[in-house]
């Protein structure tokens, strides 16, 4: 995958200045995915162009990153487009290679900064969803870029099987260089549906911020802001809060909808990670369960949709949270039956409880990781010791699955309050220590697409009692 800019501003060398790469150097960047190489296939005062070339490494990465998308296609997972396409790496990439210039900095030149030059753009190859060019040209058009597009046939050789999805693009337009790599470091993720690194409140903060002064204004910012955002409604929605707007929801284009069904299809890593839960529950004869840590209560909703389970309990240590909780449940409203089944209280899971005990089976979804470690040994006897339901399904995030959610710095974790994340050795040994202790068996499941050597997204312990 290659990206070329080329200025013909005199004197065109400039351009090294503005991005503080030498133009005599090869220079490369580290990605969590492989590297990113930064070179001048030419630079002389008439004209220079710089190469971010992106050397994905296809075995170590493109496996899990493309377990999201390679369904329907046993090989999927293993052939796939990611090492030669423009993508979300690319935006990577670019800000790892070009930080300096994106941040609108220069030293040498620093009246080069806000100086409009005349670039021309060359991305190949360009991946794009339904809507194919008229997408394209939709995105870089209404910001004064002429666009030049070729696609390519599926095979040269056999014309009748049609085209692909894939083009070369070109772009010409005269802007700040700051301008055309915040252009690009938005608008390549946008076209591309198999972004599937870990998408957080983090991203929206970046999409503002590369944003800044042309997406306010841009007439396809809705669908840009939904689109980069992964089509994550809640994100998109305090995005697009952010830009000032009325909440009123406009009617999706037709390649919102497209995507849409795919992004459904795919499901979101909780919504997977709730379902194995829920699973796991209902594989049991637990009637009555309680979910600790229960946040909003996305579990207990879940729950409740179950006949299987006559009393179902929520216990959280955040009042806002358990409100939240009854919000979504209509509490208010709830129908008495159904309001009977249900309790939710206040609690902490590092003191012993005796309200949670007398459940046949415990949920613990993402929780254990927001407790300080020197308090686990309170956590394990608070929960397999004193409450002892017969089953205990647990998750936690898989650490080592961190490398592959590209614009994690390497040791960082994935929420904030996070006090620490497992690698799955960690976390198995912990499970069957506690296990041992408290009469225990435990069996371990991946949670979402697994992947050769750094596992899945999450893992699950599912402890039984006494066998
Ligand atoms: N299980 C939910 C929420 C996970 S977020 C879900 O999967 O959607 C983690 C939750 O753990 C938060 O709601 C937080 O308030 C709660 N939590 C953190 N420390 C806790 C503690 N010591 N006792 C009980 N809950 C705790």
């Amino acid at each position: 995958m290659l990206l070329t800019i080329t200025t013909t501003h005199q004197p065109a060398t400039d351009l090294g200045f503005l991005l503080h790469k030498h133009p005599d150097k090869f220079q490369s960047v580290d990605l969590s995915i492989g590297q990113a190489h930064i070179f001048y296939p030419e630079s002389a005062e008439a004209k220079t162009t710089v190469a971010l070339l992106l050397d994905i490494d296809p075995t170590d990465m493109v496996r899990g990153a493309r377990n999201l998308a390679g369904k329907g296609f046993a090989l999927g997972q293993y052939v796939n487009d990611r090492p030669y396409v423009a993508s979300s790496f690319m935006s990577v990439a670019l800000s790892k290679a070009f930080s300096t210039a994106m941040n609108g900095k220069c030293e040498d030149r620093p009246e080069l900064v806000s100086t409009k030059l005349p670039f021309e753009i060359k991305i190949a190859v360009l991946p794009a969803p339904k809507g194919g060019e008229f997408l394209i040209r939709k995105l870089f058009e209404p910001l004064g870029y002429q666009v030049s597009l070729q696609r390519h046939a599926l095979d040269d050789k056999f014309k009748d099987w049609g085209d692909s999805k894939y083009f070369t693009l070109a772009l010409s337009n005269s802007l700040t260089l700051q301008e055309l790599l915040s252009h690009l470091y938005v608008l390549i993720p946008v076209l591309d549906n198999d972004k599937h690194y870990f998408v957080s409140q983090n991203e929206i903060e970046k999409l503002l911020e590369r944003g800044k002064g042309w997406l306010e204004g841009h007439p396809e910012r809705d669908q840009i802001s939904s689109r980069y955002l992964l089509n994550l409604r809640s994100l998109t929605r305090k995005a697009l809060e952010s830009f000032h707007e009325a909440d009123e929801q406009p009617e999706d284009s037709e390649e919102e909808k497209i995507s849409k069904e795919e992004i459904k299809k795919k499901e979101t890593l909780h919504q997977q990670r709730l379902a194995l839960v829920l699973e796991q529950l209902k594989k049991t004869e637990a009637k009555t369960v309680i979910d600790l840590g229960c946040g909003e209560g996305k579990m207990l909703r879940m729950l409740l949709k179950e006949k299987q389970f006559s009393r179902i309990a929520g216990m959280d240590v955040s009042y806002e949270q358990l409100n939240k909780a009854k919000e979504r449940m209509h509490w208010e409203n709830m129908a008495p039956k159904q309001k009977e089944r249900i309790t939710l209280f206040q609690g902490a899971l590092t003191y012993r409880d005796k309200r949670l005990e007398g459940y046949d089976a415990a949920a613990i979804v993402e929780v254990m990781e927001h407790l300080d470690e020197n308090r686990l040994d309170s956590f394990e006897r608070v929960v397999f010791e004193f409450a002892q339901p017969k089953t205990v399904v647990l998750t936690t995030p898989n650490a080592e699955y961190n490398a592959l959610f590209e614009k994690m710095e390497p040791g960082s974790m994935r929420h904030a309050d996070h006090r620490f994340e497992w690698t799955r050795k960690r976390f198995e040994a912990w499970a069957k220590h506690v296990a041992n202790k408290n009469n225990y068996t435990v069996e371990f499941l991946p949670v979402g697409p697994e992947t050769d050597k750094v596992g899945a997204p999450s893992q699950m312990g599912i402890f039984t009692y006494g066998n």
